[in-house]
């Protein structure tokens, strides 16, 4: 709702959450950035009213399937997701009057399933470490919903193309006005590959010379499949992060527009993610600290100058994982204290 309608209807007021949803602030990060060369600007996702860039999506996608008379009121929406995506959804599908069923990775945190059940979605928890196509893995279990639940609509993000549509109508459009047309790199996250493709396809539109950088995880075949076109299994592993890398080709990743990915590591993105907290008072998700770790990386190898604006994309809010890396017992047994040691830790006092 623009400030015409504030001023007509007098009271402040917009007219529901999805008012709220894009527009996210870009932040200069000041410290963490200390000693590397470049200036480093966060688009903060966790501004959204669902804390994170799926709201766009889930927004994007819905008014698309109304305006094409594919989603009648009351039809259910389904979808397979790491928890941003679903709880996008349920929020979405609550003001405008859809059930949303979704099927989720056993790899989600406690946190966000039990968050999507408080945004009135019935959720399947299905294996993670099992292949895609193995009946129980959440594509699979999705699939069969779609076809046993009459009026289903199955949003698919991985190989949806709106998905990128949804970035280059949104992300790259704002992140392009915020720079003024002075980014000269963009890191980002690729799970379904959405916000990289469609925000780097506009951007390159925009100045072809914008270097668009990916992130992608160890255990996840991406950055192999970027490189060589071919599908190497043995790239294919267990890992931490949620949200970062497939085990798949997404056809909502364009890999054309993405210039190289890099790979990070579940611990340092742990610590990334938390040393973020503490030098920048973001308090932000674990790709967020994957996506900073990047940038870290990238810088190493000479990537960037000393006029370089680099941007980088923050994709959803740290109290999402209140049980992961923000608990020094998760870290624990993960074992990712054994070899860092962060500084200054401040251990609980308890008063008797
Ligand atoms: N970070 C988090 C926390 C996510 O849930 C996702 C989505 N899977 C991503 C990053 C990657 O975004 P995209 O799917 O648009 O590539």
């Amino acid at each position: 709702m623009g400030l015409e309608s504030f001023m007509k209807e007098e009271i402040q007021a917009y007219n529901s959450v999805l008012d709220l949803i894009g527009n996210t602030p870009l932040i200069k990060l000041q410290n963490i950035s200390k000693g590397l060369k470049g200036n480093f600007y966060a688009k903060v996702e966790a501004f959204n009213p669902g804390h994170s860039s799926k709201d766009r999506i889930a927004l994007y996608i819905l008014e698309q399937a109304e305006k094409k008379g594919i989603l009648k009121p009351g039809d259910t929406i389904i979808e397979t997701t790491s928890g941003n995506t679903g709880f996008s959804i349920a929020m979405v599908s609550i003001i405008k009057g859809y059930e949303c069923i979704l099927a989720v990775s056993s790899k989600s945190s406690p946190d966000k399933i039990d968050m999507l059940r408080t945004m009135g979605a019935k959720v399947y928890v299905c294996p993670a470490n099992v292949s895609a196509d193995d009946p129980r893995s959440y594509y699979e279990v999705a699939k069969r919903l779609h076809e046993e639940v009459k009026g289903s609509v199955y949003i698919n993000q991985y190989f949806n193309e709106l998905n990128i549509d949804a970035h280059y109508h949104s992300t790259g459009p704002e992140i392009w006005n915020q720079t003024n047309g002075r980014i000269t790199h963009l890191v980002a996250c690729s799970g379904t590959g959405g916000t990289i493709s469609g925000t780097a396809k506009y951007l390159k539109e925009q100045n072809s010379a914008i270097k668009i950088l990916g992130v992608d995880a160890f255990g996840s075949i991406l950055k192999s499949f970027h490189e060589t076109r071919e599908f190497d299994k043995s790239e294919i592993y267990p890992y931490r992060i949620e949200g970062l890398g497939k085990n798949l080709i997404p056809s909502a990743t364009d890999f054309d527009v993405i210039d190289e990915f890099i790979k990070v590591t579940d611990q340092e993105s742990a610590h990334t993610a938390r040393e973020l907290a503490k030098t920048e008072g973001l308090f932000v998700g674990y790709t967020s600290g994957a996506a900073m770790q990047a940038v870290k990386q990238y810088e190493a190898n000479g990537m960037f100058g000393t006029d370089s604006n680099v941007v980088v994309i923050f994709p959803d809010h740290g109290s999402r994982y209140m049980s992961k890396i923000y608990n020094d017992e998760w870290m624990e047994n993960q074992g990712f204290f054994d070899s860092v040691q962060e500084e200054n830790p401040k251990k609980i006092e308890y008063v008797k």
